[in-house]
């Protein structure tokens, strides 16, 4: 079955290997050196020209982030595989995601875990990236609209928290909705604008230890 009727097979290989080679690169910083077979596996499945504007579509397989409407973007594949690979996703994992964007980090974690809520803040947004997931058939995807820095507390705790857009502090609720032993990863950014993605992984106890991983551009959050 693989890859079979899939006319974007080899843009496919060609992606994986440049995730692999940036994941090789970066590896010294972040401890990952390879992407692990169940991501691999979602980056092939989930078609991401169909999350980006359709003039960009000859780009999609490009290891880029690309521009979508009202001035954001789509991540790289690599930042999308990195955060999805420090997420350490279990099947049974319920993943909060803030900063839907084109929906495509939904559709990976999707893929991966039992089920997803994302929040976005801008509703044509929101509607946009709905009707892309709704068309692909991802019912495992809640989308809402709203400021996710609050998180979604009628659905908290979650074990695993991604944000996609930078915040300047961890907001307190995201740490709050997260269960203990759950990993939440973030963009934050420094006084000098300087961003560093970082994971905050709670112990047993619920106690929150911090990492800093790597140095990243993303959106701000608003
Ligand atoms: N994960 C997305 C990329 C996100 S770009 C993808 O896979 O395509 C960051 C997104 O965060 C933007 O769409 C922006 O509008 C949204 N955003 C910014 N601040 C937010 C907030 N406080 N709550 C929810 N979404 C927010």
């Amino acid at each position: 079955m693989m890859n079979m009727g899939d006319s974007y097979a080899f843009e496919k290989d060609r992606l994986i290997e440049e995730i692999n080679s940036e994941l090789e690169e970066t590896h010294e910083l972040t401890g990952i050196a390879k992407l692990s077979s169940p991501v691999e596996k979602a980056l092939r499945k989930v078609p991401r020209h169909e999350f980006v504007p359709p003039h960009l579509r000859a780009y999609a397989y490009n290891s880029l982030p690309l521009p979508i409407d009202f001035n954001q973007t789509i991540s790289s594949p690599f930042i999308v595989a990195f955060m999805t690979e420090v997420l350490a996703v279990q099947p049974e994992d319920r993943i909060l995601e803030v900063g839907t964007g084109s929906g495509y980090q939904a559709a990976i974690l999707a893929h991966l875990a039992s089920q997803v809520f994302t929040i976005e803040v801008l509703p044509a947004l929101a509607q946009k990236a709905q009707n892309t997931l709704n068309r692909l058939g991802y019912t495992s995807i809640q989308c809402r609209v709203g400021d996710g820095s609050k998180g979604w507390v009628e659905e908290a705790p979650f074990d695993k928290i991604i944000v996609t857009a930078a915040a300047q502090e961890v907001p307190p609720d995201l740490i709050s909705q997260l269960k203990p032993l759950g990993r939440l990863i973030l963009p934050l950014e420094d006084v000098f604008g300087e961003q560093t993605l970082v994971l905050i992984e709670k112990d047993s106890e619920g106690n929150p230890h911090m990492r800093f991983l790597l140095p990243v551009a993303f959106v701000p959050l608003r």
